[in-house]
């Protein structure tokens, strides 16, 4: 489903990724692992489109994603691909629902649809309380699952993950497993998540390591 063909990335005169290759089947569950600076988040941003590589490609269902003009990538990418990130990054000023249904109104859902999606997977994931919050009003752990309910809105093939469970407790941690899990055994949706925790990357189906810009393991193989 995803091919990463020999991606090569540098900043400045770091070389932060040295030729990585890669495929990712559909409905896999992978995890990325490896030392700070290893490459693992710029290696996620690639896959997701959110940065270019110097050279190499990423074939993303058959679509060539590293030759995409910015205006289609955009599209493609709020289309295809759920984001989470380690800090929630709701929007402050907004609602939770208007949050969620975000990525929808971009894709151009009507609103009414959009908000009336967003609150069915608020509720699902047991945040039908809090509907008309704040993020501010909200704890770290209803954040995070606003933000994993803001990524599956438009219903994407892939979810990719950032350290999702780095801002939280181990009581919000285990609850964060457990949603990805579920979710993962309902959709069938791929995911792909940059972590430094053990416990997620044990339970993954998949377990990539990297060093200094390699891929110096790959549980698969
Ligand atoms: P990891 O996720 O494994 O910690 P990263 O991919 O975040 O590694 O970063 C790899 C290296 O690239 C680090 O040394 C980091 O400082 C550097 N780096 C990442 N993004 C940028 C950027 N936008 N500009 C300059 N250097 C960057």
């Amino acid at each position: 489903m995803i091919q990463v063909n020999d991606i090569c990335k540098s900043f400045d005169k770091l070389q932060v990724l040295k030729s990585v290759s890669l495929s990712i089947a559909d409905g896999e569950m992978l995890t990325i692992v490896g030392p700070s600076g290893a490459g693992k988040t710029t290696l996620l941003q690639i896959i997701g489109s959110l940065e270019r590589p110097d050279s190499g490609s990423v074939i993303f269902d058959g679509e060539d994603i590293t030759r995409l003009k910015d205006s289609r990538l955009a599209a493609f990418r709020n289309r295809n691909m759920g984001f989470v990130f380690q800090f929630h990054q709701l929007l402050p000023e907004f609602t939770l629902e208007e949050n969620v249904a975000l990525p929808a109104l971009i894709g151009g859902t009507a609103r009414g649809e959009a908000i009336a999606h967003a609150r069915k997977l608020l509720n699902d994931f047991g945040l039908g309380s809090r509907l008309d919050h704040r993020p501010a009003q909200l704890s770290g752990g209803e954040r995070q699952r606003a933000a994993v309910a803001r990524a599956l809105i438009n219903d994407p093939k892939v979810i990719l993950a950032d350290e999702p469970t780095g801002s939280l407790d181990s009581h919000n941690r285990a609850e964060l497993y457990r949603l990805f899990f579920d979710l993962r055994q309902a959709t069938g949706k791929t995911f792909i998540i940059v972590t430094h925790d053990d416990t997620l990357a044990l339970s993954s189906d998949r377990v990539i390591r990297m060093n200094d810009g390699n891929i110096i393991e790959d549980s698969a193989r």
